[in-house]
């Protein structure tokens, strides 16, 4: 399996060779030569397998250049009953009539980005391994993207993390996810200024191309293609899963996913892709509205800093969404010229660009469908929830579900995708229920343990000062 960029000017590369890197050289994304077909045979032939096995199954077929066995131990040792709390991995739970709820949060920083980030984890390592190399991962986070990153990397060979948050910015239990870590390679930088400038910091290191060939500097984030083909696991396990009772050939689910920088749905829709019989696609948003807006009148339109709201969902307080060029490339028919149209100049002339009308009924054939939510929203869809099934959900997961109610289709199951656990966001469920959430025995566990965090002005040569003494080389 080759890849190639959307933007078309990028030489195809292997799995092996984009992993360990973001945007390709032309500035686009990476995305498979073309998607494998999983067919009706095939989903029938996995219904007897448990988590792990489905998601060799999958990423065998976009993976050729790491040894089957190798690819195997990789997968199987992440995806454990002990690292995900469950058997299952992502249970179901039936909500009310029609609706179920798939658990992606059951990970150690209980939010679905241990999902993808856990097996990056492993296959980082390994790669590294290989190459005798060693990495040192620079990131930036407000919060859940960073934590999930260091419990994925802590203590793996090969690999450093230096991890710029806001100084006394982050929530309590987010601050104690990371800065409790022991392991020597975690290095939490508690920055002296807001998300921007700790983002700023790491362009600006990254944009160093000398420093950064010699430090070996690497990045997690959301627009890496490992990360998204991990996250088309679960689609095609909650498909399965839901259907089991009646498990008709092309029946057909609809998923509703809480929405922000476009990952997680773009798994969903590489999954429609491979031809799982996913009917629609329900995207949501919170008050942060740029993707409901694009799905209803196809206009992209980026905001600016002042017109992003900080929300009860803050995880979904996205100005631009970082993974919708793969999903408009494919829109477009694979059109990349149209595509770096769109995404290179229009965006950057304009913050920017509309389809036409054609290319805009496209969104819907495609199964997208989109809402959006608001705080008063997500604080009677937590009561509501509560009250009518005894399960409390968090915030972003209540963004999903009041969208999804709207597009409900009698005899096609609603999975929601639950994308955090109701702990992480005691003040909010308090404001629903009059009382704080159970905590799991993972944050009561970390309350009261030692905090390792350097705190460290806003200077782009400090941060890499830091990186000199405590980086691997
Ligand atoms: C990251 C995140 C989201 C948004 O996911 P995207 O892939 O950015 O669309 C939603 N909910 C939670 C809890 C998250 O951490």
């Amino acid at each position: 399996m080759k890849y190639v960029s959307t933007r078309g000017e990028a030489t195809p590369m292997s799995f092996s060779e984009i992993l360990l890197e973001g945007l390709a050289p032309d500035g686009g994304l990476y995305l498979p030569a073309s998607y494998p077909p999983i067919d009706a045979a095939t989903l029938t032939r996995w219904r007897a397998l448990p988590y792990a096995e489905i998601a060799f199954e999958i990423l065998s077929r976009y993976i050729d250049d790491i040894p089957s066995s190798d690819l195997r131990r990789l997968v199987t040792t992440t995806y454990t009953p002990a690292v995900f709390g469950t058997p299952e991995i992502t249970p179901l739970t039936a909500l009310e009539p029609g609706i179920l709820l798939q658990g992606l949060s059951n990970g150690p920083t209980l939010a679905f980005k241990d999902m993808a980030m856990q097996l990056l984890g492993a296959l980082f390592e390994y790669e590294l391994g290989r190459r005798a190399t060693v990495l040192n991962v620079l990131g930036a986070t407000s919060g859940d993207t960073g934590s999930a990153a260091e419990h994925a990397l802590r203590g793996r060979r090969g690999i450093a993390v230096f991890m710029l948050s806001p100084h006394g910015r982050m929530s309590p239990v987010q601050q104690a996810q990371m800065y409790t870590l022991p392991d020597p390679n975690i290095n939490n930088l508690a920055v002296e200024g807001v998300f921007d400038d700790c983002q700023d910091i790491v362009k600006a290191v990254s944009a160093d191309l000398d420093f950064k060939r010699r430090w070996h500097i690497g990045t997690v984030n959301s627009i890496n293609w490992a990360r998204l083909v991990a996250q088309v696991v679960y689609y095609v396990v909650g498909y399965l899963r839901a259907t089991a009772d009646d498990p008709a050939p092309g029946r057909e689910v609809s998923f509703a996913v809480p929405s922000g920088n476009f990952g997680n749905i773009c798994a969903g829709h590489v999954a429609r892709m491979m031809g799982l019989p996913i009917r629609r696609l329900v995207l949501a948003t919170n008050e942060n509205d740029v993707l409901d807006e694009f799905v209803r009148t196809g206009t992209y339109r980026v905001r600016g800093g002042a017109e992003t709201h900080a929300t009860s969902s803050p995880s979904m307080d996205i100005s631009k969404a970082s993974n919708l060029e793969r999903f408009v490339f494919d829109l477009l028919g694979r059109d990349a010229t149209r595509t770096r149209s769109l995404f290179g100049d229009q965006l950057h002339r304009h913050g920017r660009f509309a389809l036409t009308p054609a290319e805009h009924a496209g969104i819907h054939r495609h199964g997208f469908v989109s809402g959006r939510s608001t705080h008063a929203d997500r604080i009677t869809t937590i009561r509501q929830t509560a009250h009518c099934c005894g399960v409390i959900i968090d915030t972003h997961t209540a963004d999903g579900l009041t969208v999804a109610r709207d597009h409900l289709e009698p005899g096609i199951p609603m999975i929601v995708l639950e994308t955090a656990a109701a702990a992480k966001f005691p003040d909010t469920i308090t404001e629903a229920l009059g009382r704080p959430p159970e905590p799991p025995a993972a944050l009561r566990d970390i309350e009261n343990l030692p905090h390792r965090v350097t705190v460290i002005p806003g200077d782009v040569q400090l941060v890499k000062d830091h990186l000199t003494r405590h980086g691997l080389r």
